[in-house]
């Protein structure tokens, strides 16, 4: 397709920017500099307000990225599964280095950060497909293969489609359910709930779902009840929206939940779209799973069938409800739900200033509810229930049950629905996890925990967590292939708005790199401390104000692995106290939050 024809599609409106962008990526392989022109040109706007959606992310490439492009997948799971030999291989093959493309064109090589494939690393885009369990063998065998022009569907055909019950899921992906639990991954009767919530009425509904105790599965545990009533309050059109940009490292649970109860996640939309009198649901889906992309639009055109979503949903007179999908473009902060709605307005994914919060407003400055892709089945199972039944589930404070994707040192990485209260030790007999050193909670902004602390809980009142579970087994060197890792990550995802984040993450990923290379003195660990709690109070998103965990709760927690490391003199270390001098004079200490 032309760049023109695209603009056509989309009516050259600035709404349809993410889809137009992402459409000549997929056309051309990159989006070139004249095609920028053209959409400001069409779209009567400056070329600045185009170019800064274009660089903000990850896959949209100014440059031709070959005719096939790797995106290897270099977080720490997959790091921990063999990423560096299977880089080695394609760097070998290709005759080039990580961000360059070989001279003949033919493949471009590049890292991205993680692409919800934890379960079954190493994992790579190429030409936006999956491929999973890399090996040097396998990359041999691709590697043969785009010499010889086949397509990346036809790799997958013969390196086998995970997902061979569902014809429409062409990727190497399996779903690695190991335990399905009583609520999300119970049997599910496709429209049942949305059938009895028209009939109970909207104010009933957000009264279930407020009785059962749900608190958002994404992470940061509201309660979802409440933020319904919230937006329902507000005056205006409504829009609900469904958060499925999971980014964190070590996450993969909605890729699962997207794949295996798509028909669930859709209902539990229209639930909440009856519930705030909204016309109108939008799933954000990351761009790494496109794969995703015919099999849901196959569901929701089912369900127009089925007259659970469009005119009258649910049999309900009056209540015109459908879906569509926006996909993201590679940005890890998207996830953060204001930035998530600049994205879908076609914008770079910067988190606003709050208030006005989303259910106030939201997308297109509507009230807007935003929750994950397990909240909204959770609903679902709440309304064919009710609130009572659910809250039997997990603890006095953390109501129902817990998706959780596991990864790491363990036998069974995957899946796993459990009830809220289950402690580490327990998790770690569940998934097959021996001589552990550690487990990361929550991903890269999560808690690391030393073998003393697992005996705590996976619950809102104690270990608070979207699902990300990353075992870390006693050979692996924490400080460097873990630490340094989600510090080099927090690093390439901060959107850069704030001076603090912007900063400060660099300076403790250089004191990280400075330790792990054996040059660390005693006042490193001290420096990092101090900057570490700066951090949380001086940022203005979740980003920000989390990015420092893994460092500080490692200084807290494997103290005694820093101080093997480091000089434990006060020896004074011209070369970073002047990092320190120069962040300093960026005036970041003592900033007001949500100054920037
Ligand atoms: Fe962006 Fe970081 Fe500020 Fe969040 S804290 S808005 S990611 S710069």
């Amino acid at each position: 397709m032309t760049v023109t024809s695209i603009l056509e599609k989309y009516g050259n409106d600035q709404l349809n920017m993410m889809n137009i962008l992402i459409d000549i990526r997929n056309s051309m392989g990159y989006i070139p500099d004249e095609a920028i022109k053209l959409i400001a040109e069409k779209m009567n706007i400056s070329e600045v307000d185009v170019e800064q959606t274009r660089s903000f992310y990850h896959f949209f490439t100014n440059q031709p990225s070959g005719k096939y492009a790797v995106y290897l997948n270099n977080s720490v799971t997959s790091m921990m599964m063999g990423a560096k030999e299977v880089a080695e291989e394609f760097e070998k093959l290709a005759g080039c280095k990580f961000g360059e493309v070989s001279s003949d064109g033919m493949i471009g090589l590049f890292y991205t950060s993680c692409i919800g494939m934890c379960d079954q690393e190493p994992a790579a885009l190429i030409n936006g497909k999956v491929f999973t369990k890399l090996s040097r063998s396998v990359v041999g065998e691709l590697f043969a293969a785009m010499k010889t022009g086949k397509t990346v569907e036809e790799m997958i055909t013969v390196y086998g489609d995970g997902n061979n019950a569902l014809p429409l899921v062409k990727a190497m992906v399996q779903n690695n359910i190991r335990k399905e639990g009583p609520v999300v991954f119970a049997s599910f009767e496709s429209g049942k709930s949305l059938k009895k919530a028209v009939q109970l009425g909207q104010s009933a509904v957000i009264d279930e779902v407020k009785a059962s105790g749900l608190r958002g599965r994404g992470g940061a545990g509201f309660p979802t009840g409440m933020k319904w009533d919230f937006c329902a309050r507000n005056e205006g059109e409504h829009y609900v929206l469904c958060n499925a940009d999971e980014g964190e490292p070590g996450t993969f649970k909605d890729r699962v939940l997207l794949t295996e109860k798509a028909k669930m996640v859709f209902e539990g939309m229209a639930i909440a779209g009856y519930a705030i009198g909204a016309k109108e649901g939008i799933l954000y889906l990351r761009y790494e799973y496109h794969f995703l992309q015919a099999y849901l639009e196959s569901v929701l055109a089912e369900m127009r069938n089925e007259n659970l979503l469009g005119t009258n949903a649910g049999g309900k007179a009056g209540f015109n409800f459908d879906i569509k999908i926006q996909f993201g473009a590679g940005a890890y902060i998207c996830g953060e739900e204001s930035a998530l709605i600049e994205s879908i307005e076609g914008k770079r994914g910067e988190p606003r200033n709050r208030p006005p919060f989303p259910v106030q407003k939201g997308y297109m400055n509507k009230p807007t509810i935003i929750n994950n892709v397990e909240t909204f089945c959770a609903a679902v199972k709440i309304i064919e229930n009710g609130g009572e039944w659910y809250k039997g589930f997990g603890t006095q404070e953390s109501a129902g049950t817990k998706v959780l994707s596991i990864s790491g040192d363990c036998r069974y990485p995957g899946i796993y629905e459990i009830e809220w209260g289950m402690t580490i030790t327990e998790m770690l007999e569940m998934c097959g996890a021996e001589d552990v050193q550690a487990v990361q909670v929550a991903g890269p902004s999560g808690v690391c925990l030393n073998p003393e602390q697992f005996g705590r809980k996976i619950a809102l009142e104690d270990l608070a967590t979207g699902g990300a579970m990353i075992v870390i087994g006693n050979k692996r060197d924490l400080l460097k292939d873990v630490v340094l890792n989600f510090m080099e990550f927090f690093v390439e995802e901060s959107c850069g708005s704030c001076t603090p984040c912007r900063s400060i993450n660099v300076l403790l990923r250089d004191r990280m790199e400075k330790i792990v290379n054996g040059e660390g003195v005693k006042k490193d660990l001290a420096d990092m401390d101090e900057w570490g709690r700066s951090i949380r109070k001086l940022t203005r998103c979740g980003l920000g104000q989390t990015s420092s965990n893994s460092v500080i709760s490692t200084l807290e927690n494997f103290k005694p692995l820093y101080e093997k490391r480091v000089r434990m003199s006060d020896e004074f270390d011209s070369h970073f106290d002047m990092a320190k001098s120069v962040a300093e004079s960026c005036d970041y200490v003592g900033r007001v939050p949500n100054s920037n």
